[in-house]
């Protein structure tokens, strides 16, 4: 990390890279109430099947019911595997936990294979942990006000959004009368005198009912003026076991954490947290959120990853593991033996496959126009029947490719928009991978070997 310094317009480019990285047009699974897949949705298109049996999966981990189990989605390339993984980490949102891993990396980082599998197990945990504070002196409190007004005629309740709070739950009661009289309305800031229970308002005013009509439920702050009201508030934040792993591993610390080289942590290291963790569990002060795990390009792992999953998964704090492979029946890396996928019939046997098929024109069209969009291209209509073509023949992933390369060579033509032309210019310009292949048996005696 020689070169730390980052700039500001680093940091815009890595926003932009992000916003069209592969999969950034993906916000969901796209269903509906009734978990039935919309044909077109939070960017999500076609694969109908397996995007339903990906929100059945998503119902059952959003309420706990299958830690430990395994999932395996199995298509040819470019079918939507990764991407209905993305939808699913997207709508599982922030809080549970979500892991991917390419099964090769196993191999290129610097630690055994299994330590680098526990590493991303643990990852895939997260514990919601209850914690006490004190309220500072003048700190802001958030409290959650929910009334409903009708005319001038007030009435309503407060509820508070933190617990263990007894003396602003206290005052809270005796607060609507005051709120009322006070007239204290939305993003209005208030003092409690703790003694008294007087309220003062410092904010902004609203007096009439259609003004209290217009903000209904809503969000206020308590301020606590200096030197009252030292309480305690209960604070919920959730990490993973990884975390906790990397802040108590002595020779490591929490700095390993922001540079990410955490290095092997000890198995007693690992032992303690889980005792502790229990602990928690059991005295009400923690919760384990079990989480997903993504392995891609599942058939590149070996025999002995393979065993060590087998193994994790019967783990009461396993994730969901969720593989994907594109192979067909394919040797078992560290064996002589050929299997489904590449992995072992013990293994494949205890899981659940969603297969992803080969999508019609008609999607393929669909997924280039949401590309577009997404990569702020304008393309006309022609242009996107000969791309979508070319996605039939080659593939999704190299059509796709193709929607930055024609647009360069659209603007530099000094065109507001990709045409035929600008497709046709690239697809010569760039091989597709039939054609890579074809072009090396006819000139391979040019290449080295
Ligand atoms: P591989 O087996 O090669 O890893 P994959 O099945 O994981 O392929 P993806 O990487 O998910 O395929 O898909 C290729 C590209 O097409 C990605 O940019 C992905 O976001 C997009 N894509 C695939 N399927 C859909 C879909 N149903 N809706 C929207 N976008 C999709």
């Amino acid at each position: 990390m020689a070169n730390a310094i980052t700039t500001t317009s680093e940091i815009k480019d890595v926003t932009k890279m992000e916003r069209i990285g592969a999969h950034s047009h993906i916000r969901g699974l796209g269903l509906d109430e009734s978990l039935e897949p919309r044909q077109v949705a939070q960017g999500m298109v076609g694969q109908i099947k397996a995007r339903k049996a990906a929100g059945v999966i998503l119902q059952m981990i959003k309420e706990g019911k299958i830690a430990g189990r395994a999932i395996l989605m199995a298509g040819p390339p470019g079918t939507g595997k990764t991407a209905i993984a993305m939808g699913m980490a997207q709508a599982l949102g922030k809080d549970i936990p979500f892991t991917m891993l390419a099964a090769s990396e196993i191999f290129s980082l610097e630690m055994s294979k299994t330590e680098a599998l526990t590493q991303a197990f643990r990852r895939s945990i997260g514990v919601r942990i209850k914690e006490e504070a004190e309220i500072i002196e003048g700190e802001v409190v958030e409290i959650q006000i929910d009334r409903s007004i009708t005319g001038g005629n007030k009435t309503g309740k407060i509820t508070l959004k933190t617990t263990d709070m007894e003396t602003i739950f206290e005052l809270g009661h005796k607060m609507i009368d005051v709120l009322n009289k006070e007239k204290v309305l939305a993003g209005d800031v208030i003092t409690i005198d703790k003694s008294s229970g007087k309220i003062s308002k410092l904010g902004r005013s609203f007096t009439r009912a259609r003004d209290y009509d217009a903000m209904g439920a809503d969000t206020r702050f308590v301020q606590c003026p200096e030197g009252e009201l030292q309480k305690r508030k209960e604070v919920v934040h959730t990490v993973s076991l990884h975390e906790i792993d990397v802040i108590n591993s002595r020779t490591q610390g929490f700095l390993a954490l922001f540079s990410g080289d955490t290095g092997e942590i000890k198995p007693e290291v690992r032992d303690q947290i889980n005792t502790k963790v229990t602990e928690w569990r059991e005295e009400g002060k923690a919760e384990i959120i079990p989480g997903v795990l993504f392995i891609d390009e599942v058939h590149m792992l070996d025999i002995e990853c393979f065993s060590y999953l087998n193994r994790a998964l019967e783990d009461e704090r396993a994730p969901v593991v969720i593989m994907a492979s594109n192979r067909g029946i394919t040797r078992i890396r560290g064996t002589k033996y050929k299997s489904p996928h590449g992995i072992p019939i013990d293994l494949l046997d205890r899981l659940l496959i969603i297969s992803t098929i080969p999508y019609d024109d008609n999607s393929i069209k669909q997924i280039l126009t949401i590309r577009c969009q997404e990569e702020d291209v304008t393309m006309t209509e022609e242009a996107r029947d000969i791309l979508t073509k070319i996605g039939m023949e080659t593939s999704l992933r190299y059509a796709i490719h193709l929607i930055t390369a024609a647009h360069l060579v659209a603007k530099k033509r000094k065109a507001s928009s990709v045409d035929v032309a600008d497709i046709r210019r690239v697809y010569r310009l760039f091989l597709d991978e039939k054609r890579s292949v074809n072009y090396l048996r006819e000139f391979q005696e040019q290449y080295m070997f």
